[in-house]
């Protein structure tokens, strides 16, 4: 079968029926790229092509890393495109406009401020996101205010600031306490003294809090996050404004330096990189930014251990496995399957002014989801090797001799292929036909000649995903779908606008108009799927 040339570039699941949309999108990054890539207020775009099965690669054009709606950030520009002056200044103002109304040391000097006041006058603008100091008080009059934010609040910026989960880009998906409890005593197990945080501002905040508790652990950590609202919360030396998909510092030089430091500390000893990107991003622009962090922490490194690795924890859905293997070889999918993340409702904190964090584990859409299974698609992928790192026996896994590594009890040892193959938690089954072990639901179909779920239409795009193919999930979840359909929209509204052009015999400018309607799905329905698929 023909690798599939999408959005995310090849097959994504093993065990994939090899379904694949006819045209996608993909990033690429260019050898030898002629022209800086232009700038949009995520920092430097991304350039990608779309490409359509069986033919050749059509016009290449710029786009930002970051956002995967339109809405969030608009940018698009074809790769040969000339801009005048004009609009390339005009473009530049926007980018300026578009920065965070404070400066990073703005916002230090704000928090500096705001924990001399007493417990009565600290108070936070829930609407706005802010800690107020005293000036601003008559300004967020009309405005939800909570008060008396205590000294523990601070330190635990993520359950004051509502998760940006309405968004497509920025989706925050936070780690209940348990999972995080989990990877804190893990990286203390290992023995890590510094962990460089990019995008898990909760795991930030347990080592903060262990740092500083009673059983002080000596570990500390640097949040790499593009999420500019915790910079109220944190001096300049533990958190950077950052874009993981294109290794952006939005505070320039002295943020990166902040990050370099960090990482060659101690000679690069003893620090680890934990990564939990939004699924629906792109792999390879995610791996050329580690593969930048990796260089960096390589730099302080002694000649005579040129050939360690910087050790990473990189936390994504299992059917990202092969996509992540095509980057990094020697990672390792850990079978840790007990990734819980808070379901945070919304509307019940804006009524009651807290944030009620429910564990998906004691959660009735989680109970009661369709399959009756209980765990989420999140793993850990790891350079670390898997035999350290010990699995909770009480949480049911098992250490497998044969493959030198801890997985979960309903995870056999398949004598054929050699390996604990089940993915998901579920018993796999050796198909001797495909070669290798399928889920449990799964049968071979001599029609398709491979394995699949028995009510599936043999070659028909139909069951699984529409998009990817893959089966454990539908098209409204697929990781790729948010991507391709934005790229798909900026080709078709540039398309739209030079036909508009031709017509009208003007050269106006681009409208902000969004007139596209966005399918709002019920935040219900969204954690429903998520946990079912
Ligand atoms: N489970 C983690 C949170 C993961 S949610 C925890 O509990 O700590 C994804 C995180 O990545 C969010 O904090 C989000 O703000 C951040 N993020 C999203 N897009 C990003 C980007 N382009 N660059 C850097 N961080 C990003
Ligand atoms: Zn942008
Ligand atoms: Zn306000
Ligand atoms: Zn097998
Ligand atoms: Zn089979």
């Amino acid at each position: 079968m023909a690798a599939p040339r999408d959005w995310l570039g090849t097959v994504e699941a093993e065990g994939s029926a090899g379904r694949q949309a006819s045209s996608g999108v993909e990033v690429v990054f260019p050898s030898d790229p002629a022209t800086p890539a232009p700038l949009c207020p995520h920092g430097p775009t991304l350039l990608f092509v779309k490409v359509n099965q069986g033919k050749e690669e059509t016009r290449r054009f710029y786009a930002c890393s970051a956002c995967r709606d339109r809405k969030d950030c608009n940018f698009f520009q074809w790769e040969d495109e000339k801009l005048s002056g004009a609009r390339l200044a005009a473009r530049e103002a926007h980018n300026r406009k578009c920065q965070p109304p404070l400066s990073r040391t703005q916002c230090v000097e704000r928090y500096l401020k705001f924990i001399e006041l007493s417990l009565s006058q600290r108070k936070f603008c829930q609407r706005c996101q802010q800690l107020l100091l005293p000036d601003d008080w008559e300004k967020h009059q009309e405005h939800r205010v909570v008060g008396d934010i205590s000294i523990t609040q601070l330190k635990r910026p993520s359950q004051l600031l509502y998760p940006l989960e309405n968004k497509k880009t920025n989706a925050q998906y936070l780690f209940a306490d348990r999972s995080c409890q989990f990877l804190v005593d893990l990286l203390s197990t290992l023995g890590f003294t510094r962990v460089l945080c990019v995008g898990t501002p909760r795991l930030h905040e347990l080592i903060r809090l262990k740092a500083s508790g009673e059983k002080k652990s000596n570990i500390k950590s640097l949040l790499l996050d593009i999420d500019f609202r915790y910079s109220q919360f944190y001096m300049e030396d533990s958190f950077c404004h950052y874009n993981m998909f294109n290794h952006h510092f939005f505070d320039g030089k002295a943020a990166l330096e902040v990050c370099r430091t960090f990482l060659k500390e101690d000679k690069g000893e003893g620090v680890i990189m934990v990564t939990d990107p939004p699924f629906g991003g792109l792999v390879e622009p995610l791996a050329v930014t580690f593969k930048k962090l990796i260089a960096m922490w390589k730099e302080g490194q002694s000649q005579d251990s040129s050939h360690k690795e910087l050790p990473i924890f990189w936390i994504f859905p299992y059917f990202f496995e092969s996509r992540i293997h095509q980057f990094f070889p020697s990672f390792c999918m850990l079978d840790y399957q007990r990734f819980h993340r808070t379901f945070i409702c919304v509307d019940e904190a804006m009524k009651y002014g807290c944030m009620l964090e429910v564990d998906y584990d004691n959660h009735a859409l989680y109970k009661h989801g369709k399959t009756g299974r209980k765990q989420s698609p999140v793993r850990i992928f790891t350079n670390i090797p898997p035999n350290k790192i010990i699995l909770p026996s009480e949480e049911g896994y098992r250490f497998c001799p044969l493959c030198q590594r801890y997985v979960s009890l309903e995870n056999q040892h398949c004598e054929h292929c050699n390996s604990c193959t089940s993915k998901d938690g579920r018993k796999w089954n050796h198909c001797f036909l495909c070669k290798k072990c399928v889920k449990p639901s799964w049968i071979h179909c001599s029609i398709c000649s491979h394995c699949a779920l028995p009510n599936h239409s043999c070659g028909g795009p139909k069951d699984g995903c529409f998009i990817c193919g893959e089966l454990d999930h539908k098209r409204s979840t697929c990781p790729k779908i948010a991507t391709s359909k934005k790229a798909n929209k900026a080709v078709r509204k540039q398309k739209q606008r030079k036909s508009n052009k031709m017509k009208m015999g003007t050269t106006k400018g681009q409208s902000m108009n969004h007139t596209s309607v966005t399918r709002k799905k019920n935040k219900r329905e969204r954690a429903h799927q998520y946990l079912c698929s």
